[in-house]
């Protein structure tokens, strides 16, 4: 049997975020294209010079990008929408990725489950004109560095086709069969360059429709093999789940498996695994920044070992290691126990060389015991907390339930205007702003002197949101970097990276926070802010937090625990900020949700078992609430059709969403399901610098009418403000206020 290393793509943005200070520099004038290039040559070398000293044997090469790899592939593809076609080179690439007046760039979506995102190409049917020069000079850098290690990656076209937007009528098996003949010129480039092997990336074989592309993979990959270059065919994020069988035939030379979810273990016990093709055994989780634990990894690698004796492997990380950041031995402020537990990118390379070792019997019981007394001293520092898994365990169907059902508990709530209106949290981050938590995080403000500043910021927000006559208040969230962050930061069992940067889009940068403890609030976290905005106004101020669902899922979680289980810890914590919310006099509260839906895992037959628990979490931080508060939650996203009886059971009073760019389908939808509680459907789009006009946010407003029983309608932009400017937002938000004024005397006027 014969064992190697693999890598299956790297962080890309540079170690000190080189490629987004380079691109933004470009982009406002201040730096030349070469130079931009220049910047992307030098991080994919380090990388593959750090792969390289790591001992990796086959190392994926040609995945660093300038702003997305599916965009990449469409360029190099000639895939161009006609709108885009007016330019060339480097400006197509980025007018593409970020439109321009008048011209709207490529939609952007999450890459599966992932929290990157991906432009999503848009297919129409005309000859397409490759071009690979520059993947293929960027293979030839990465052979004078690598040798024969350099392993070419490239997105599969089943992949490709089924993540883009197809124009209607299109033919799929006319596009299929156009872009078969450009991968085998790409295929045959390669091979007279000399590369071994090449990375077929095709994690579209994990969804939940896999099955139903069984031709396309077939046609294109018994094409491919006549080129007779061995081809890896790369899956990940989920098992195989039924294309099992079929896939394990298709003609390619090795086969590259997710052993961290699903059950791809199980699939190769039960119908095995063809001896003449090489497994690719991705068992190094490239989706979440733990070392692994021996005792648990070793058993499943010798499993594997054991059905498949003879065959060849490939030990490796579970996917491209894109999700992670980059080296977790910088993050020097974090406490040693934690840090040596922790395991990004170059990390995750020693452990694929440690597994690999072990398997084949070099001693690695040195390393081995290393790992393992680095959980044990991590389980000495973040011990149980006792008191929150003891109401954990004491948790019953009560605590998710409002004492009160909705139709009873409404007449009871604060009364309100007909069409209420309202936002939906943040207003502007302006410099000052962000400057003040800047200087209060370096210590150069006392707390006292921030408070005071922020206290400025609400009082303002509070005059200007009477003066433009809205109904339902917020304070502003001017003490929030981030609605995920600013809660972490005053949770225990949250950990925070300086330098732990991963890719969310483009030259857009996240550092998510690290659930390593069981989470416990320690004092209210909101509570100051929302008593000092209320003390100012009559009006009602809406109490404003994030939900435990989004939290988890904008986080790394923990492996030790369920999902489920950190998600009802983080509930717990926020059920008590709602009680504390309550009593401090706020009659509306709103627990917003926005990644609720992005958490839904890849194939349809396990939604069920996660939106049980995502909604009782929800439950759970909400039910605490008296029938007299009214519980809000917001979510960016209008596609509810298929899990709107997830949103009825989350019992909110008042829903709000996003809309306005979606031709008011799920308004439709809603209705249909007989959706019977408020429903702020998003009047404007806050994505735009656009002022809407009254004319405009009533037109919105009249298909709500038309739609849902007047009673139920709020009136509230689609998001969250902080990323407008203030002349925008007052303008806006007043021809919004006119809208409702307009339609509540329009209504009273028509007989009912
Ligand atoms: N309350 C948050 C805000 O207004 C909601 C943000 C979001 O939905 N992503 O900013
Ligand atoms: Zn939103």
């Amino acid at each position: 049997m014969q064992i190697q290393t693999a890598t299956l793509g790297y962080p890309r943005i540079g170690k000190n975020r080189e490629v987004k200070k380079a691109l933004e520099a470009f982009w406002s004038g201040k730096l030349e294209s070469e130079a931009l290039l220049q910047t992307i040559k030098e991080v994919e070398e380090t990388n593959w010079k750090i792969q390289l000293e790591a001992g990796i044997d086959k190392i994926g090469v040609g995945d660093t990008s300038l702003y997305d790899h599916v965009l990449d592939w469409m360029f190099r593809f000639g895939l161009i929408p006609e709108r885009f076609q007016q330019f060339s080179g480097l400006e197509c690439y980025f007018v593409m990725a970020r439109g321009k007046e008048g011209i709207a760039a490529l939609e952007m979506t999450k890459w599966f489950d992932t929290n990157y995102h991906y432009l999503v190409p848009e297919i129409a049917e005309k000859t397409l004109s490759a071009d690979f020069s520059d993947f293929l000079e960027r293979v030839c850098r990465a052979q004078k560095i690598l040798g024969n290690r350099a392993i070419p990656i490239v997105l599969g076209p089943c992949t490709l086709l089924r993540l883009s937007k197809l124009e209607p009528n299109i033919d799929i098996d006319k596009i299929v069969s156009k872009l078969i003949p450009l991968y085998i010129n790409l295929l045959t480039d390669l091979k007279n360059l000399g590369v071994e092997e090449v990375q077929m990336h095709e994690p579209a074989l994990v969804l939940g429709d896999a099955n139903s592309w069984k031709e396309h993979f077939q046609t294109a990959y018994n094409s491919f093999s006549s080129v007779g270059l061995p081809l890896n065919l790369v899956t990940y994020f989920d098992d195989l789940g039924e294309t099992y069988p079929w896939v394990i035939e298709l003609p390619v030379s090795a086969i590259s498996l997710d052993f961290t979810r699903g059950r791809n273990l199980e699939f190769i016990k039960n119908y095995g695994f063809p001896q003449d093709k090489r497994l690719g055994v991705g068992i190094v989780d490239a989706r979440n920044i733990w070392q692994i634990y021996p005792e648990k990894v070793l058993p499943i690698l010798q499993e594997i070992v054991l059905t498949l004796h003879g065959t060849s492997l490939h030990i490796q990380p579970s996917a491209s290691l894109q999700f992670v950041p980059d080296d977790a031995k910088r993050e020097k402020q974090l406490p040693l126990q934690l840090r040596n537990v922790l395991s990004f990118a170059e990390q995750k390379l020693q452990e694929v060389i440690f597994l690999a070792r072990t398997i084949t019997g070099e001693n690695t019981q040195v390393e081995q015991d290393f790992l393992e007394s680095n959980w044990s001293k991590f389980e000495q520092f973040s011990p149980a907390n006792q008191s929150v898994q003891g109401r954990l365990k004491t948790l019953n169907i009560a605590d998710f339930q409002r004492s009160l059902s909705y139709g009873l508990r409404l007449d009871s709530q604060i009364p309100l205007p007909l069409f209420p209106t309202t936002t939906i949290g943040s207003f502007p981050q302006t410099s000052e702003v962000r400057q003040l938590r800047v200087r209060y995080k370096r210590s150069e403000l006392s707390q006292e002197a921030y408070q005071a500043a922020i206290d400025v910021q609400i009082a303002d927000s509070i005059k200007l949101q009477e003066e433009l006559g809205l109904d339902v208040l917020v304070h502003g969230e001017f003490e929030r970097t981030d609605m995920v962050e600013f809660f972490g930061q005053q949770l225990s069992g949250f950990a925070f990276t300086e330098n732990g940067w991963v890719q969310s889009y483009g030259s857009r940068y996240v550092r998510p926070p690290i659930i390593y403890g069981d989470v416990v609030r320690t004092a209210p976290m909101t509570v100051r802010e929302f008593k000092v905005a209320q003390s100012l106004t009559e009006k009602p101020v809406k109490g404003m937090l994030t939900g435990p669902v989004t939290i988890l899922n904008w986080s790394y979680a923990r492996t030790d625990i369920s999902r489920q289980e950190q998600a009802f810890q983080i509930a717990l914590a926020l059920r008590d900020e709602v009680a504390d919310l309550e009593a401090a006099g706020a009659k509306v509260i709103q627990v917003d949700e926005p990644a609720l839906r992005e958490g839904l895992p890849l194939k349809h037959q396990r939604w069920s078992e996660y939106l049980s628990w995502a909604v009782d979490a929800f439950l759970l931080a909400t039910a605490v609430a008296q029938p007299q508060t009214q519980i809000h939650t917001h979510m960016c996203y209008c596609e509810f059709g298929d899990i709107i009886k997830d949103i009825e059971r989350l019992d909110a009073d008042v829903i709000s969403i996003e809309n306005s760019r979606s031709n008011n389908q799920t308004l439709r939808e809603i209705t249909e399901a007989g959706y019977t509680h408020q429903v702020g459907n998003g009047v404007y789009d806050i994505h735009s610098p656009v002022v809407p006009t009254t004319e405009q946010i009533l037109q919105q407003l009249q298909t709500g009418i038309a739609n849902l029983p007047m009673k139920q309608i709020w009136v509230n932009p689609d998001c969250g403000l902080k990323t407008r400017r203030w002349s925008e937002v007052i303008p806006s938000i007043k021809n919004m206020v006119e809208a409702a004024k307009v339609l509540r005397v329009s209504v009273n006027a028509t007989p009912k």
